[in-house]
């Protein structure tokens, strides 16, 4: 599986965000989620690793001196991405670390955009929510129009639910992109698939209610750490992605 080992990582070039310098809030050999998504890159979650959160101080140092080292090699950036080993956002001090990384790109990358890629679970926690209004691509995850299909592709902690989800993203008033990973297979015995007819009409149905400046659809690219699931090829995520640009959303594919 694939997790980072530092805070600041790469510059990687993303099939999303071309060239990204990524940032991992979280431990450098373990996932933490309160998702265990089936097809995450990062893993299951190993609980008996022990590895502790990058500090704030740690966070700007080791940003500034790659942002710094960049400058005098003359590489420039797309992105500043918040992804790493699992959910950035459960960082105790994510808003800080917004407002640093905010004050660093403008100092030394001011072309620079900031995107945080995350699951959109702690929308409740008002810090959070006024920092990801602040970065310039807020990145949240939508993987089924189903709430059974929700459980079953994301693994969420108990009491997430994708109607909470729905409306917590519905704060964002448009200034947002959705993601969805899509993937069809079997997990545990079941079938698990997000392309069918009535997933994607009640996945629609909830981007109309929050309505993002943009979707990105994707599928998978590595390693997942459930056996049986499928990539989705690229004219099939088009053809989906017809009917999200039918209801006049913008919609990217990305295979
Ligand atoms: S939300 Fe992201 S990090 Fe968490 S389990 Fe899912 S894919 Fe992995």
């Amino acid at each position: 599986m694939f997790l980072h080992e530092s805070t600041v990582y790469g510059p990687l070039k993303s099939r999303r965000l071309g060239s990204s310098l990524g940032i991992n809030l979280l431990p450098n050999k373990r996932k933490v989620c309160n998702f265990e998504c089936i097809y995450c890159e990062c893993g299951w979650t190993n609980v008996s690793v022990k590895d502790s959160l990058p500090s704030l101080a740690e966070f700007a140092r080791q940003l500034e001196n790659k942002l710094k080292e960049l400058n005098d090699q003359e590489v420039s950036l797309n992105y500043i991405t918040f992804a790493g080993n699992g959910e950035p956002t459960l960082h105790p001090e994510f808003s800080a670390i917004v407002d640093k990384t905010i004050e660093l790109r403008d100092r030394h990358a001011p072309d620079t955009r900031i995107a945080v890629l995350s699951n959109a679970t702690t929308l409740q926690k008002t810090s959070v929510l006024r920092a990801l209004k602040k970065v310039d691509d807020p990145v949240m995850k939508m993987d089924a129009g189903s709430e059974e299909l929700f459980q079953a592709i994301d693994l969420p902690d108990p009491g997430l639910t994708l109607d909470r989800l729905t409306s917590d993203l519905m704060q964002f008033d448009g200034n947002l992109t959705i993601q969805t990973m899509f993937l069809r297979g079997t997990y545990k015995g079941r079938s698990v698939d997000n392309t069918t007819d009535s997933e994607i009409a009640e996945w629609q149905s909830r981007l109309l209610r929050i309505r993002p400046r943009k979707v990105m659809m994707y599928t998978i690219d590595r390693q997942t750490p459930a056996d049986g699931l499928q990539k989705i090829n690229k004219s099939e995520l088009e053809t989906i992605a017809r009917r999200v640009r039918a209801s006049g959303l913008i919609a990217e594919t990305f295979d």
